[in-house]
């Protein structure tokens, strides 16, 4: 006899907890499974802008997230090639109704957990983990889903299901949809690495463009804790990439500096899109949805817009306040924003950190500097997020979270 749900979101990432937290604010009732035993640890996100501080502040949840994370002001833009460090200082691209200035810095299972234990504090939510999502079935208005558990396979009837189930969504691929695009050539290796980077003249955040050396560089914390992601060819081979991590830090910092890595993880990274977010009762979100290279920081800034547009509409369908056409619109503009938005800025920020023609560097160079100079017209990714927010959902009426 299959348990019957309201609503169950097959993912507990940062973007599936985001979205139950929304809908649960609206009193509905949420199930929220994972495969894993626990939050997935792995060093990625870190790098929240101020649209996603705007939307952890509406949550409810910004307070804990501030009290955790490292307040992020400056970034600098490096150049090896000339000794050139263009600065960029987030205040000084501020919109005027803009709330937070500033950007926050810490691992993505923390703001996981932090939201996570929102959700655990209002009636009608439950986590299930290591539920593993196997099949899905759509029977007319409810959706049949059968779940390995640690005791065996059990069987969910909802009414509404989303899959946040990451870039190898289970969901999309039972829906039947392709994940359409491409995968870039490199491999990005993200290290989390205890080290004093700011006595070696490095700002908060650092983008180092160069043809070989690229890099993202942040701190994670107020400590000593940094990220530090690097591309590498992809052809190497993955189980000697720690062995290769030296040879690349030497590019980044003097062969005598100190250092721990505290963790480090290969991934390929891609430009690829599910051809729609919505098959009648199933709907999809962030990784699930679409997924982009990490440079600029936009992967869960998108995902976490996606849950927003969700939640809202989702819980006015739910209360009758609009009919279910309105997922239709979610599906077509959160699609829209991750082809016309997302993905082509991402795209831009790698290619233009990874540069290999002189000249070109040299003419972004200069646009870099003028952009500096005049913040709000800048590509850079604290404006872009903005419009990654995109049109307001029909909801019918103001929502109360
Ligand atoms: C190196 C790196 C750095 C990044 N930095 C940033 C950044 O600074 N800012 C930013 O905005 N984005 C960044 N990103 C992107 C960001 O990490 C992703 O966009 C984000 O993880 C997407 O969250 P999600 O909840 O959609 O999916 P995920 O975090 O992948 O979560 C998916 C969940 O689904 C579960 N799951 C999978 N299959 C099943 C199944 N069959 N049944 C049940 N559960 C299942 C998994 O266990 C997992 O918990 C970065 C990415 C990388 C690789």
């Amino acid at each position: 006899m299959a348990e019957k749900r309201d609503v169950v979101i097959v993912g507990a990432g940062p973007v599936g907890f985001m979205t139950a937290l929304g809908l649960a604010r609206q009193g509905i009732d949420v199930t929220l499974i994972d495969s894993e035993k626990d939050i997935v640890n792995s060093p990625r996100a870190a790098i929240y802008h101020p649209v996603t501080l705007e939307l952890l502040d509406r949550v409810g949840v910004i307070d804990d997230c501030m009290d955790i994370a490292f307040h992020c002001k400056r970034l600098g833009m490096r150049y090896p090639d000339t000794g050139e460090i263009i600065e960029f200082n987030y205040a000084r691209a501020a919109l005027p109704d803009q709330k937070y200035n500033f950007n926050l810095h810490f691992g993505q299972h923390e703001l996981a957990a932090i939201i996570g234990r929102h959700l655990a504090a209002l009636p009608n939510t439950r986590v299930h983990w290591e539920h593993r999502l196997e099949s899905l079935e759509q029977q007319g208005d409810r959706v049949l889903l059968g779940i390995e558990t640690p005791e065996g396979r059990k069987e969910i009837s909802a009414s509404w299901v989303i899959g946040t189930d990451g870039a190898r969504s289970t969901t999309r691929r039972l829906l039947g949809m392709e994940f359409e695009g491409f995968t870039w050539p490199d491999r990005f290796v993200a290290t989390n690495v205890e080290v004093d980077l700011t006595s070696l003249g490095y700002f908060d955040t650092n983008m180092v463009i160069d043809p070989v050396n690229w890099a993202v560089i942040a701190r994670l914390n107020r400590g000593h804790l940094w990220r530090l992601t690097y591309g590498e060819d992809g052809a190497l081979d993955e189980e000697t990439m720690w062995d290769r991590i030296p040879e690349h830090y030497r590019a980044f910092m003097p062969p005598e500096t100190e250092y721990r890595i505290d963790q480090a993880a290969p991934y390929r990274c891609h430009e690829r899109c599910a051809p729609s977010f919505r098959v009648d009762r199933v709907l999809m979100a962030g990784d699930a949805a679409h997924a982009c290279n990490p440079c600029g920081g936009l992967g869960l800034t998108t995902g976490f817009m996606d849950a927003n547009a969700l939640f809202q509409v989702l819980g006015a369908v739910i209360h009758g306040h609009v009919g279910e056409e309105a997922l239709d619109h979610y599906a077509a503009e959160r699609r829209r924003i991750f082809l016309e938005i997302t993905s082509p800025s991402a795209q831009h920020f790698k290619t233009q950190m990874s540069q290999k023609d002189p000249r070109k560097r040299a003419e972004q160079r200069e646009t870099a500097r003028k952009q500096m100079e005049n913040p709000s017209s800048a590509t850079m990714s604290a404006v872009i997020s903005r419009r990654i927010v995109g049109d307001p959902m029909p909801v019918g009426r103001a929502m109360a979270l």
